[in-house]
């Protein structure tokens, strides 16, 4: 068996969760709890409150007083980015601890930390980058359209109270996309992490309290979807929603922001594609492509690029390498530093995997390597599969449309490049795609064909200050830049007409 996780939750002091409300560490009004369960090792690490709708009802109404009667949405613009630098500061002193809980959360291995984008330096720069915003969110001032004195000035005010709900695979990461915007902006929050991955967010909210923000600011509800995402997303004080997670709930946050004319704003999935020229350096294309789907979080990451096209002159040395890198995964504890990459997140998520893995055999793909459950005894308890590469796939196959959400890359063959553009955009989804050649007008042409939020060259890499998100059903605006700082705001016109009555 995977070594027990459990002296590391114990050396960390880890015990029962608490909800963060209007300042207050509080149990569920029914003192209901949910027990998170390790999915390396099957074991349970501890508990935490499900909240129950009175509870988000008292978070939100915490969250809509300090917008309404505190001083955080009138705070100066220097006081603003004065906190958000001090989290800043908090998240690189507290960085190990972050990321030991965050591995007793989701089993992300301690070496994956050492990747920027998953690391507590790029939580920390996160905030910094908001906090470089909040003394520049700025109107305009326009000139009078039919002549006259008066002046037309517009301003940007915070939203108001945002309701945010994150998935379990990036936990401190998109607490930070999240709470910093909205926060720079002068908002309030309400925020619910997933049930899967708890422990390190309310840390982090914990760290939080040890700045000047008021109470009530920031608020967190634990708990499932249902109900404690549900009566978030659906609650009347609630001006905007802010949803990063599957597609599916994506939709119903869109159906419940519909109903009181929310502001929303949504990351989901995706089923990006990796376009590897003939051209290219193959050997790096293949490493870097099946190492991004099945090392760290073995493809359990929104941006992982599960669809291999590649040019057909180039598909055996492809799949020479990317097969080879399969052999590098190795599994145990997130503690253990030989280990590279982490079991599915729970049960549910493996049958799916392992489901879908069938169904792409049924459907005619070649097998290359993986295709089950990870080998060894000691891999039993927990929720490990090994990783698969399937070759002769093509688009129309299950493996190639749904977001697996697991270590499995699909490898699609073209003979051109007008192909590799028809097969790039022949998906649901536009998260993020990256284009392997060595011929710059290629590169050029190709970024701009492919419906995608982010489209790299030669490789791939997220930055704290560049936006982030997805055309099309991956998603609805930006996370980071100056799209995700406007989108926590409203924007208001002021006509200022100097008349004589007004001097
Ligand atoms: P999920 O949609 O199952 O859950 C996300 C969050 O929504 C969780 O907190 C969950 O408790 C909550 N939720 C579930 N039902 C709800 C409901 N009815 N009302 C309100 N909240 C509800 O997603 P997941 O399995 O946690 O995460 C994986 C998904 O997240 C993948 O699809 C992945 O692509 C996506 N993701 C996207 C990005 C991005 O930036 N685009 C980043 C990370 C993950």
């Amino acid at each position: 068996m995977v070594a027990s996780i459990k002296p590391h939750r114990d050396e960390l002091g880890l015990g029962d969760g608490r909800m963060l409300i209007d300042g207050d560490w509080v149990t569920a009004a029914d003192e209901a709890t949910w027990s998170h369960v390790h999915p390396a090792t099957g074991e349970q690490v501890a508990e935490f409150p499900v909240a129950t709708p009175a509870d988000v009802d008292r978070a939100v109404k915490a969250a809509r007083r300090a917008f309404d009667e505190g001083p955080w949405p009138h705070a100066r613009a220097g006081e603003r980015v004065r906190v958000l630098r001090t989290i800043a500061d908090l998240v690189r002193e507290h960085a190990d601890e972050l990321m030991k809980l965050q591995a007793l959360d989701n089993s992300v291995p301690l070496s994956f930390g050492e990747i920027y984008a998953m690391s507590p330096g790029f939580v920390a720069d996160v905030f910094d980058h908001h906090a470089g915003w909040a003394d520049k969110i700025a109107g305009e001032t326009l000139p009078p359209y039919q002549g006259g004195d008066h002046m037309v000035l517009t301003l940007r005010e915070p939203v108001g109270v945002v309701g945010a709900v994150i998935p379990w695979n990036a936990p401190l990461v998109l607490f930070a996309q999240k709470v910093a915007p909205a926060l720079a902006a002068g908002c309030t929050v309400v925020l619910k992490p997933s049930e899967y991955a708890t422990f390190a967010v309310l840390r982090l909210a914990q760290l939080i309290e040890e700045t000047d923000l008021p109470a009530g600011v920031l608020n967190v509800v634990t708990g499932p979807g249902d109900p404690a995402g549900q009566a978030l997303i659906s609650h009347p004080m609630v001006d905007k929603l802010s949803f990063t997670g599957s597609r599916a709930v994506g939709q119903k946050v869109m159906v419940a922001a519909a109903a009181g004319c929310k502001r929303v704003s949504l990351e989901l999935g995706g089923k990006s594609p990796s376009v590897v020229f003939q051209d290219a350096d193959i050997g790096t294309a293949a490493a870097v492509t099946m190492g991004t789907v099945t090392l760290g979080l073995s493809g359990q990451v929104c941006a992982a690029q599960t669809r291999a096209l590649v040019h057909r002159d180039a598909v055996e040395e492809f799949l020479a390498t990317a097969e080879l890198i399969g052999t590098m995964v190795s599994y145990g504890s997130p503690f253990d530093p030989e280990v590279t990459s982490a079991p599915l997140i729970n049960t549910r998520q493996l049958d799916r995997v392992l489901g879908l893995i069938a169904r792409g055999q049924e459907e005619g793909a070649r097998l290359v390597c993986g295709g089950g459950r990870a080998d060894g005894d000691e891999l039993a308890h927990g929720n490990f599969v090994a990783p698969t590469l399937f070759a002769d796939v093509s688009n129309d196959m299950s493996i190639a449309r749904e977001e697996i959400f697991g270590p499995v890359l699909s490898v699609i063959p073209f003979d051109s490049e007008q192909e590799a553009v028809r097969l790039a955009n022949d998906t649901d989804y536009g998260l993020a795609a990256t284009v392997w050649t060595s011929d710059v007008r290629r590169a050029m042409r190709m970024t701009k064909a492919i419906k995608a939020g982010t489209v790299g060259v030669n490789g791939y890499q997220l930055e704290p200050n560049s936006p982030f998100g997805g055309f099309r059903q991956s998603g609805l605006g930006r996370e980071g830049g100056r799209a995700a700082i406007e989108s926590y705001t409203e924007l208001k016109t002021v006509l200022l007409p100097f008349t004589d009555e007004m001097m």
